[in-house]
């Protein structure tokens, strides 16, 4: 049977060092790192996120703002504001919550938000810099999986990793940080052949499609690690990933639920890289 990987225990000791170090840096500064996040219209679930982030600022002690914009807000409206908090000293980290309301150009968006300030690594500037390998932010969801992976002390070096999914936040930015650990990695999509053959070389295998119980357990080698990002809403309202985490649990040697696995590690990180835009913007670091 699997040990489970558990993302809260995780969660709770990165975002506890973050606080640690949020309140040591504000009795030699007097300042706190901010946070701005952008909610354009009602989505629920973007709704939910938003509430979380906030609720997270809270308990590490960051300043946090939230913009709640109408569902017509337009382009220029959006671009004003992104334009007034990349000028606002009190914000070190400013996020967009995403998908925008279909009338947006979100790409616009996203490359209108100082990079100094991009916490969420979305950036052309911050993914060119995650690809060279000399970062400052990494995108919240694959830094979370490492970070997991780290604190189980899963080796990655040498192993086969094979990524599901090639998303621009999180399937190729995870196989990247993947292969910065000497992974050797394959990315898989909705074209790859042999989908299971692939995923059953994996040592490590993350799952990152959206469909929910997508990895089966013929799908996964004896003893592999199994990361399941997927969150996705089944009809009786319940959350399930994108592996079947019952039968799964039974072959892989590890393996995150769905929730509690690697969710709140998104968050934690996110509070982790605006700590680290606070520290750089105020010469910290
Ligand atoms: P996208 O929809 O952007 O990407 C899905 C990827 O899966 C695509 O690359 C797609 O391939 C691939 N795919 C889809 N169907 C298949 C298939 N049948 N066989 C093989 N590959 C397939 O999703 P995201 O990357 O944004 O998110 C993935 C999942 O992770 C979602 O459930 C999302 O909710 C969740 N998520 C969780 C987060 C967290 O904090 N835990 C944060 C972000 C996302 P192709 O490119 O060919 O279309």
């Amino acid at each position: 049977m699997a040990k489970i990987i558990d993302g809260k225990t995780v969660s709770a000791s990165v975002k506890q060092k973050v606080a640690d170090e949020c309140a040591e840096l504000f009795k030699t500064t007097g300042k706190k790192p901010g946070l701005a996040v952008i909610i354009v219209g009602d989505d629920p679930a973007s709704k939910v996120y938003v509430n979380n982030k906030k609720k997270a600022c809270e308990l590490v002690g960051f300043l946090s703002k939230e913009y709640a914009l109408p569902a017509q807000t337009t382009q220029q409206e959006l671009m004003e504001l992104v334009e007034k908090l990349n000028n606002d000293d009190e914000i070190n980290g400013i996020l967009c919550q995403l998908p925008l309301p279909k009338h947006l150009d979100e790409k616009a968006v996203i490359e209108a938000i100082s990079p100094k300030k991009d916490v969420d690594a979305f950036h052309a500037v911050n993914v060119g810099k995650i690809m060279i390998g000399d970062y400052d932010f990494l995108p919240c969801t694959p830094a979370g999986v490492m970070e997991l992976l780290a604190y189980y002390n899963i080796d990655i070096e040498g192993k086969e990793c094979v990524v599901l999914g090639r998303s621009n936040i999180v399937g190729k930015p995870m196989s990247m940080l993947l292969l910065h650990k000497n992974g050797t990695v394959t990315i898989c999509h909705s074209r790859t052949k042999n989908l299971a053959e692939v995923c059953k070389r994996a040592d490590i295998l993350v799952a990152a499609v959206g469909i929910a119980k997508f990895v089966t357990a013929d799908m996964v080698k004896e003893n592999a690690v199994v990361i399941d990002v997927g969150i996705n809403r089944m009809d009786n309202g319940k959350l399930c990933g994108d592996v079947d985490f019952e039968n799964v649990q039974n072959v892989a040697s590890y393996i995150t639920p769905v929730p509690g696995g690697v969710g709140p590690m998104t968050i934690a990180t996110l509070m982790k890289n605006t700590l680290t835009a606070f520290k750089i913007q105020n010469k910290l670091a």
